[in-house]
């Protein structure tokens, strides 16, 4: 059995969540199994949930209400959080994925919704076999030590500073 990697995208750049979802694209042509939690964003019409439906080994669960900076109740924000937190618990101990994908899972332990050592404790006593992403902002360094594979998305430019509205099939 091959051992399973944990992989990190971070950074202010684009393009961290889309990497995660072109991995799990390759892990499904290999016939992986594969399970994409998202935190933080709230269920809607995003063009990768759309396309998630086409594929037969990918569960895909939205487990938020909105970006924080932009939250009416953070309490609100944390028990969404933490139930999410419960999911991808439940998903990486059933040890029937090959691919889990936590995206925007920085921001739980960033704004403390929930624990870092208990997401540390999580990810090291995963099943052999699982490889896990997570994605997000400003990763803290506790994840990152105990990662094989980290990458940081810089951002060059961005199409919103110059005030070029976030754009259908290639922001969401
Ligand atoms: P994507 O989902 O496109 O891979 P991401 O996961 O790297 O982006 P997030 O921080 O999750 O980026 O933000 C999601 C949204 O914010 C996307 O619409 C993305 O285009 C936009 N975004 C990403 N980086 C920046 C940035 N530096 N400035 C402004 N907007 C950004
Ligand atoms: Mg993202």
């Amino acid at each position: 059995m091959e051992k399973g990697l944990i992989l990190i995208n971070t950074g202010d750049g684009k393009g961290k969540s889309t990497a995660a979802f072109g991995t799990a694209f390759r892990a499904l042509g290999h016939g992986h199994k594969v399970c994409v939690i998202q935190f933080i964003k709230s269920p809607s019409e995003y063009g990768e949930v759309i396309s998630a439906e086409k594929f037969q080994n990918l569960e895909w669960y939205t487990e938020g209400r909105g970006f924080t900076w932009s939250s009416d109740d953070l309490e609100k924000d944390k028990a969404v959080a933490q139930k999410g937190f419960e999911l991808a618990k439940e998903k990486i101990n059933s040890d029937k994925y090959d691919l889990i994908v936590l995206d925007e899972v920085t921001y739980l332990t960033n704004y403390n919704f929930i624990e870092i050592n208990e997401l540390i404790e999580v990810l090291k006593n995963k099943p052999e076999r699982l490889s896990i992403i997570l994605t997000g902002r400003n990763a803290d360094p506790k994840l990152i030590e105990i990662a094989d594979t980290v990458t940081e998305m810089k951002k060059i430019k961005h199409c919103f500073d110059d005030g070029i509205k976030a754009k259908k099939g290639i922001e969401f």
